[in-house]
């Protein structure tokens, strides 16, 4: 838990938010303002400021990657397609530093992003 972050906030239920997914590792939830009919972020419950962040030999990643295939299969988008990225510093636009992946589906997702 980081003092005065959102998204631990959000993890410890102290903050609101809607559930899609939660584990013992991780919590799924609708993006505030979304950008696609289909937007979740997915938070470890361990802050890291960034996927900089995380320590190697740490399985937090290749857990996130494993549990997305029951998310969108709950969503309704596997079949439909998504994007799943993380925004990391400055120039990546992360504004939460709390490391985080943003699922998209829902609609077609242009590429590249702007
Ligand atoms: P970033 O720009 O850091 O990659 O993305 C942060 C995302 O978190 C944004 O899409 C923003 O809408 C979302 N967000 C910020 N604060 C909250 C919040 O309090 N609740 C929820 N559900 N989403 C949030
Ligand atoms: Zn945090």
């Amino acid at each position: 838990m980081s003092q005065d972050c959102i998204f631990c906030k959000i993890v410890n239920k102290e903050l609101p938010s809607e559930i899609v997914y939660e584990d013992d590792l991780i919590l799924a939830f609708n993006d505030v303002n979304p950008q696609a009919p289909v937007h979740v972020i997915i938070v470890p419950k361990e802050h890291f400021d960034s996927l900089l962040s995380v320590p190697a030999g740490n399985d937090i990643i290749s857990h996130i990657h494993t549990v997305v295939n029951r998310i969108v299969l709950k969503l309704g988008i596997a079949d439909s397609g998504f994007r799943l990225v993380i925004n990391c510093g400055r120039d990546g636009n992360q504004t939460v530093p709390h490391l985080h992946y943003h699922l998209l589906g829902g609609r077609p997702l242009l590429w590249p992003p702007g």
